[in-house]
Formats: structure tokens, C-alpha cells, sequence
């Protein structure tokens, strides 16, 4: 998979987070991710918690083999639901 583009945005509508499933309204923060796997483009919404969780547990390979929907949080509730507590 390579990711095509990687930017911060402050969303204009409400997105639900590809690490969580869980919904963010409009003008949160999420980092956006366009991605090509084989022939597909794919782009994913994912939000701060997911973002630093990412970071801490996850590494890069990870996020080139693709993560699941909702797998960030379901890998570890309890350490995603603390980093949350933070936002
Ligand atoms: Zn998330």
C-alpha cells in the first residue's frame, strides 16, 4: 500500500474515524489519508486519538499492510479510552 497523501484537516462535515468507528463532527481535527492498494484508491478519515495511538503502539509497516476498520481501538479499548480521556 503507499499512501499518497497525509495531511491535518479541520473537517467541514461530520467523518467517522477509520482507526475507531467512532463519528466526529464538523471542525474537529483528523488527519487525512489517500492511499492506493493495488488498483484502489482509498482515502480514510482517522482522528487524534487514533493518530497517537498509531504512534505508540502501531509502526509504519502496520499502516502499510492496512488496518482494519475500528482495529485501533478494538486492539487495546483500555489504552485507546485513556489516550482519549486526553481530548
Ligand atoms: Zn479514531
Amino acid at each position: 500500500m503507499d499512501v499518497l497523501k497525509d495531511k491535518k484537516v479541520k473537517t467541514r462535515k461530520l467523518h467517522v474515524c477509520h482507526g475507531c468507528g467512532e463519528s466526529y463532527p464538523a471542525k474537529s481535527e483528523m488527519r487525512y489519508v489517500t492511499s492506493k492498494d493495488g488498483g484502489e484508491i482509498n482515502s480514510a478519515y482517522w482522528c487524534q486519538t487514533c493518530d497517537e495511538v498509531i504512534e505508540k503502539n502501531w509502526d509504519y509497516s502496520d499502516l502499510q499492510n492496512g488496518i482494519g476498520f475500528g482495529e485501533i481501538k478494538d486492539f487495546d479499548i483500555p489504552f485507546w479510552e485513556n489516550v482519549n480521556s486526553k481530548y
